[in-house]
């Protein structure tokens, strides 16, 4: 099944909204198996609209368009598809009653322009909408399937799952010759784009079914695979082939699958291990302990963290020396150190980690560039600290320098955390 998305809206051309909805519906058609073959945008322009819609119309089986189904003058989404289906369209009492019910809960008069929004295409089913006025429809013209959605996200994302999804894995059903499509994203960490593409390129180039496209997102990389095969069981045992052969040559760099991020993963080894852990954080600002936060469950070994931003807060917190702090500076691996040990103490946990460097863009000094960074880990039987040297903006290195604290986790937990081991992206080692 071949599918457009066109998304109707004048401030989506001028980039005043994201276009969220074709993304949020190609996700999940994909994982239907239906390949989106076009994502279209235009405005609310009836002669656009109608030119977009029947080019469509000549090229795929399934058109969604989304947007434009709201009462006013510029929403003409229904009456152009019900124009160029030549589809008188049909006032839905049952949706007229619907609408009378919303504006009297919300003690608002209803308008003649909101009947508009019950009008549906001769041989349309009205998809009722829960959060909104504007229903959906869904229309098969001969072998194709139209399906109108409203704009705003929070009303078509819950209307495409639970009413269109259905309908087309009973139309997929039917048509099982046009085979499956199974995808599975492998994360990695500790290694550069091109480095991974390297160590896998003899894969990589004889690649076929499935197919394999590495991405980089943000301070991870991504490998997506992706078969295409009748049977769904065909296409998972080609997929499992591959993530082996994958597996072997990547080993614990790879450290999740799908949706699995890095601090759930690191989270899981702290559990299995039954390990506590407290952070003490300066140029991070906290965000290791906000993404230790996101994953949940995390209370069971994530027991607290301190943002130690100024000197004060670093010795008054944490214990660390003054005359540390006013001799090799705030940003050393010495300081870095003595926060973990701060941090560990402070929340007597079994592992600190410590973090200082400069995010930037000011605050370099000639010995000290931007987005130098000291990481430092303690634990009874490991104490140790990495000095990086970070790139990009202040949020980018604060991104990057959370990724590196929590791969020398991972590595440490995996009991792999060698001496001169600089795969955590450290540029040496300081102790
Ligand atoms: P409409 O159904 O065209 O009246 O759209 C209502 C609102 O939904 C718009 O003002 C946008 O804020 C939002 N919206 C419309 N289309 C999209 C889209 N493709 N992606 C994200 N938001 C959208
Ligand atoms: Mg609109």
């Amino acid at each position: 099944m071949r599918c457009e998305i066109i998304a109707v809206g004048t401030e989506l051309l001028m980039g005043q909204t994201l276009n969220t909805n074709a993304r949020n519906i190609a996700t999940e058609l994909f994982a239907l198996g239906v390949g989106v073959y076009y994502h279209t945008v235009v405005g609310d322009n009836e002669a656009r609209l109608k030119e977009v819609f029947k080019n469509s119309l000549e090229r795929v089986d399934l058109i969604i368009l989304s947007g434009g189904l709201g009462p006013t003058d510029d929403d003409i989404t229904r009456d152009i598809v019900a124009e160029v289906l030549e589809l008188p369209l049909q006032r839905n009492e049952y949706w007229v009653k619907k609408m009378e019910e919303f504006f009297r809960r919300f003690k608002r008069p209803m308008t003649q322009i909101n009947l508009r929004q019950a009008m549906v295409p001769k041989g349309g089913t009205l998809l009722p909408n829960d959060r909104g006025t504007a229903p959906g429809i869904y229309l098969e013209k001969g072998a194709q399937i139209i399906v109108l959605l409203p704009g705003p996200p929070r009303e078509l994302a819950p209307m495409f799952k639970e009413q269109v999804i259905p309908r087309l894995q009973e139309k997929l059903g039917e048509q099982k010759d046009l085979g499956v499509l199974k995808s599975r994203v492998l994360r990695v960490v500790g290694l550069g784009e091109s480095a991974m593409v390297e160590k896998i390129k003899p894969i990589l180039d004889s690649q076929d079914n499935p197919t394999i496209a590495p991405l980089a997102k943000g301070a991870e990389v991504h490998l997506r695979l992706t078969a295409r095969e009748l049977s769904g069981e065909r296409a998972e045992t080609l997929l499992q082939e591959k993530l082996q052969e994958i597996r072997e040559v990547l080993g614990d760099y790879i450290y999740g699958e799908g949706e699995e991020t890095l601090e759930m993963a690191v989270t899981k080894l702290l559990r299995d291990k039954a390990k506590t852990i407290a952070a003490a954080e300066s140029c991070s600002g906290g965000l290791l302990s906000s993404r230790f936060t996101d994953v949940p469950g995390s209370s069971a070994c994530f027991l607290g963290g301190a943002v130690t931003y100024s000197n004060e807060a670093k010795s008054n917190l944490l214990g660390v020396e003054e005359n540390l702090l006013n001799t090799v500076g705030a940003v050393s691996a010495e300081v870095a150190s003595a926060m973990a040990g701060g941090a560990r103490k402070l929340f007597k946990t079994d592992i600190g980690i410590g973090i200082t460097g400069i995010a930037g863009p000011g605050g370099a000094t000639p010995e000290k560039a931007v987005g130098l960074t000291f990481i430092a880990l303690e634990a009874d039987d490991c104490t140790l600290c990495r000095r990086y040297q970070f790139w990009g903006s202040r949020l980018e290195i604060k991104e990057r320098v959370t990724q590196a604290a929590l791969y020398l986790l991972r590595l440490y937990l995996l009991g792999k955390l060698q001496e001169n081991d600089t795969r955590s992206g450290a540029e040496n080692k300081v102790d």
